[in-house]
Order: C-alpha cells, then structure tokens, then sequence
C-alpha cells in the first residue's frame, strides 16, 4: 500500500516538475522561427521549477487590479532572447525572469508590487515596468549567480519610479 502511495506521489512530482518547465519555456516566436526553447542546463530546470513556487504571490498582488494579468515570458534560450530583442545579459536566459501582461497600466503594476512588498517572495529582487509588461527579476536560489547589476542601473535610468527595487 506504501508503495502505491510513493509511486502516485513520485508521479505527482514529476508531472508538476515537467509542467512547470512546459509552461515556462513554450514561446510562440520560438515555435515561429523553429527555436528549440527547451532547457536541459540542470541548474536552468530546478530554477523554472522553483519560480512556479514563487510565481502565485505576484499574480495574486497583481490580480487585485488587473485580474486579466497573467505571464508572458519565463525561460528564453539565447537564440529565443536574441530574436525577440532581449538584453544580451538577460536573465531570462538562466531561468532568473518572468514577465507579466495584462496590465491596464505597468508603472502602476510596478508601483503596486513595491507596496506589497511584505506579501511578495524575498527572493524577488527587482521588478521594471516596460511597455507592454512588466519584468520581475529574482535571486539565484542555487547561489550561483549574483543579482543583475542592471536592476541598478535601470532604476537610476527609468523616468517617472516605473522600475521598482524590491531591496
Ligand atoms: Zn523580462
């Protein structure tokens, strides 16, 4: 019987485990220009993994003013980032970046995060409103990557507080 119940919950893992992957690396410009956008970096996969651990927080702050907002972008290998136009130091491209749109206004959205702040992961480190969306950057939780030191510099540069340092 406890075999039964380790196997179902081994599966319930994997299941969840691939999902997330699935879910984080499906790009319609990937599959338009034939860009193989699945990861195989094992440190890439446990990261996606456990950005859908911390994804729920930010979309239910967001959701209280835009319940249409939702994700748009997670996991870009460098030739996806490249097509689409990402910084060549992007963080998308080691699992560390998740965009959400769906926002009537991003600076707001962004503005709103910052406010919540208490209520979002610790690990989300810094959030940045662009047209379209907003991009919310985390810690490495396998440490192995330092924080962007772009957040800096795109809080000094953008006008009018639309990018959000969350400390
Ligand atoms: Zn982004």
């Amino acid at each position: 019987m406890i075999w039964w119940a380790l196997l179902i919950g081994a599966l319930v893992v994997i299941y969840t485990q691939s999902d997330a992957v699935r879910r984080y690396s499906v790009s319609l410009t990937a599959i338009a220009k034939g860009i193989n956008n699945t990861p195989t970096d094992p440190d890439i996969i446990a990261r996606l993994e456990w950005m859908a651990t911390q994804e729920p927080a930010i979309l239910s702050v967001l959701r209280e003013a835009d319940p249409l907002a939702h994700l748009t972008s997670a996991y870009r290998c460098p030739e996806l980032n490249a097509a689409v136009g990402g910084l060549a130091s992007s963080r998308h491209m080691v699992g560390l970046a998740l965009d959400f749109g769906g926002l009537a206004d991003e600076v707001a959205a962004a503005t709103r995060l910052r406010a919540n702040a208490a209520r979002l992961p610790p690990s989300l480190h810094f959030v940045y409103a662009e047209l379209t969306h907003i991009h919310a950057e985390f810690h490495d939780p396998l440490r192995k990557i330092d924080p962007n030191p772009d957040a800096t510099r795109y809080s000094e540069q953008t006008p009018g507080g639309s990018s959000v340092s969350l400390g």
